[in-house]
């Protein structure tokens, strides 16, 4: 590998993929890096992908993604420790093109949404970890990955690493997160059979469900939970800042049970068997915990660049 790009991005989450299928579009060579065995292999999200952002890279690309439902009523449940009050909207027009917002497993949309940008042009290696940036006179040319001769040089290099994006810090864009800036988000899928899901979330068809649960969902802390449904599983899971973690000395897979066991909650979730556990960090402290996006050579975007909307815990597509 010594060969020269116009574009290398680092990382083949959401905010890497879309750029490298943005460049490869516009005729730029684009190289894709990912240290996953493929993009979304190592991606964590409860899973709601909103629609209007998404379509403003692909238009109509709900015709042909994996997409497991789209949603046609939001639930917000806010629970006390033996009562809940849940309020929300059920819309059939939701169920209609061009949809609203979509529930989504990682691991088969990034791959689908990767594939479409190599078909745009962009050169996808997965397996590959890029150590560091290289940089002369002040200028990001390239970087260094773990392959043997595993340098390459691109015009620009686009970090999208994810929420602790090591190269931005080892660029000294940014320090360690503080405890008030970062949430913790532990989540299951659990499977259980489609006819199961229809009837317990009261719903027709394809129709998906989310619920967002607040309050003792999260004992107290700055944080929610949530429950969506997928075709045949249910995403569970629970994100809170790291700070109140801290503060009141819970760990965050005690957390993610206590919502599984939870009366107002249980009865979803019945019958249901693990499928996978899963648990990253979610980037949450806003405008001014942003780091340095942008530098000679070299831009931060996405998770790495913190920048999701923290009050509904979105970075993917922010609504
Ligand atoms: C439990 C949970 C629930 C969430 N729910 C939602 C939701 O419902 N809707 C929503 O919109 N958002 C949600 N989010 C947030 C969302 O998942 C993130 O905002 C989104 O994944 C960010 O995308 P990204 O491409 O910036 O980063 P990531 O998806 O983190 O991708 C970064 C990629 O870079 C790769 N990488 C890292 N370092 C290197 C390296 N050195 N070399 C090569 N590759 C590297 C990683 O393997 C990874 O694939 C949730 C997050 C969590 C944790």
């Amino acid at each position: 590998m010594s060969e020269k790009f116009d574009c290398i991005v680092v990382g083949a989450g959401p905010a890497g993929i879309a750029c490298a299928y943005e460049v490869a579009k516009g005729g730029g060579k684009v190289l894709l890096i990912e240290r996953g065995e493929y993009p979304g292999s190592k991606n964590v999200m409860g899973g709601v992908l909103y629609r209007k952002m998404m379509e403003d890279i692909i238009p109509g690309f709900y015709k042909d993604a994996p997409l497991e439902r789209p949603i046609a009523e939001q639930r917000f449940m806010m629970v006390d420790k033996e009562s809940a009050l849940t309020f929300g909207y059920k819309g059939l027009e939701w169920m209609q093109e061009p949809y609203n917002n979509f529930t989504v497993l990682r691991a088969k949309f990034d791959q689908w949404f990767a594939a479409k940008a190599v078909e745009q042009g962009a050169l996808l290696i997965n397996e590959t970890v890029v150590l560091e940036c290289i940089v002369e006179d002040g200028k990001v040319i390239g970087v260094k990955t773990d392959r043997p001769d595993g340098e390459v040089y691109a015009d620009v290099v686009v970090l999208a690493d994810g929420v602790n994006s090591l190269l931005a810090k080892s660029l000294g864009f940014h320090k360690e997160f503080k405890p008030d800036e970062v949430a913790l988000a532990t989540m299951e899928i659990l499977k259980l059979d489609r006819k199961i899901i229809e009837d317990r979330f009261n719903l027709e068809g394809d129709q998906g469900c989310t619920i967002e649960i607040f309050g003792d969902a999260t004992k107290g802390i700055l944080g929610t939970g949530f429950l969506y449904t997928n075709k045949d599983s249910l995403s569970i899971g629970v994100g809170t800042l790291l700070s109140g973690l801290i503060k009141h000395k819970i760990k965050p897979y005690e957390l993610l049970e206590y919502v599984k066991n939870h009366p107002m909650i249980r009865p979803y979730i019945q019958g249901s068997e693990p499928q996978e556990y899963l648990a990253h960090l979610i980037p949450e402290g806003g405008y001014h915990s942003m780091p340095k996006v942008v530098g000679h050579g070299v831009i931060v975007v996405g998770d790495a660049a913190q920048l999701v909307n923290a009050f509904i815990e979105k970075g993917l597509t922010l609504p």
